[in-house]
């Protein structure tokens, strides 16, 4: 993995800041610094005109904590249902592994705001350098927050197969329907969109600080890029947006049927704790596991027979029984657009390859 000393971005004091200090004094980027230590680090000249400011970012108004999982495994919890104003997007869960020689971490939240807080959580646990972030997959919800790791120093990891969105109009669309529903959290003004700097082409095992990690390409499923993270000895299992606790999952334009194939691969890893891209943390991750398997099965099932029969879509979602799923969240934002989307794709599949 490169160094990347060159291009930190340090806030000892503040503004404006060095740009070139020691490991050990960046994990006090972006921390909020008494006015002594700021005139003492001008002092000592730690601040010089040439220095370059880290941005900071509006402080959000919801809760973010950090949840410890196992002896090296956290998880920042969010918040329940779809993004919303009352919410700052704030919906779905990153996670993070301390290790003796630095911290990795799983997605980086929704906005700059939400992950310069979880960096924050992040620091108060350990001042080891955050060295590398995986993204799971290219939703908002999941990387909006990625610019504040990569100023913070850390290496932003990413599947290739997400190399096309970066600059789609796709992209385009998604980001002014986020500033549209989440106003002052997400704008032009603070939001980036740097690419990541590694692209990863399939499994990649590493280690980092004597823990073994297993990162495990699951894609074409919830997204093509789809990756999940596997802390070995910890048996922590994060696995983004494959599977969803206790609401109804994001279907989008997800191929169902490679989605339960990466299901089975999951199971096979047997985890111990898994922490889901929505939802709480679980120990029991078999029995979570089975309710996204079971629900995709269901859409097929259901969605299938309709198009077998010649049952236009809306009658076919109308005549179908709902009641499991009703009453979880997030059912009214997406059970419709899923049930849509596997029609569709059932309508493709029937058409044979
Ligand atoms: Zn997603």
């Amino acid at each position: 993995m490169a160094d990347k000393t060159q291009r930190y971005y340090i806030a000892p004091c503040s503004p404006p800041y060095n740009a070139r200090m020691p490991l050990t004094l960046r994990a006090s980027a972006l921390i909020p610094v008494p006015p002594l230590v700021r005139l003492l680090a001008l002092l000592l000249g730690l601040c010089g005109p040439l220095a370059r400011a880290a941005p900071t970012y509006p402080e959000p108004g919801v809760q973010v904590r950090a949840v410890q999982l196992s002896a090296h495994g956290y998880y920042i919890p969010g918040l329940a249902g779809a993004a919303s104003r009352e919410n700052e997007g704030f919906m779905s869960n990153a996670g993070f592994v301390v290790t003796p020689e630095g911290v990795v971490v799983f997605d980086t939240l929704a906005s700059p705001s939400l992950a310069q807080a979880m960096l924050r959580r992040i620091r108060a646990v350990t001042d080891k350098p955050v060295r590398i972030v995986i993204l799971s997959h290219y939703h908002a919800d999941h990387y909006y927050g990625m610019q504040v790791f990569q100023e913070a120093g850390a290496e932003v990891w990413m599947h290739e197969a997400a190399r096309g969105i970066l600059g789609s109009q796709d992209q385009k669309l998604r980001f002014a329907q986020r500033k549209e529903i989440l106003g002052r959290w997400i704008n032009d003004e603070t939001q980036r969109f740097p690419e990541p700097d590694r692209w990863i082409s399939g499994d990649t095992d590493f280690r980092l600080g004597g823990l073994r990690f297993l990162l495990r390409h699951v894609g074409p499923a919830h997204t093509p890029e789809d990756l999940v993270l596997f802390v070995e000895g910890d048996q922590v299992l994060y696995a983004g947006d494959l599977v969803f606790k206790g609401r109804v999952p994001f279907v989008g334009e997800a191929d169902s049927r490679q989605w339960l194939a990466a299901l089975d691969r999951l199971i096979a890893l047997q985890p111990r704790v898994l922490v889901p891209g929505h939802g709480q943390a679980s120990d029991t991750p078999q029995q979570d596991l089975g309710l996204t398997r079971d629900y995709l099965r269901y859409l097929r099932t259901e969605m299938g027979r309709a198009v077998a029969d010649l049952v236009p879509f809306e009658e076919a979602y109308r005549g179908t029984d709902w009641s499991v799923y009703q009453t979880l969240p997030a059912f009214e934002e997406a059970n419709r657009r899923n049930a849509y989307n596997t029609y569709i794709l059932m309508e493709k599949e029937s058409l044979g390859p």
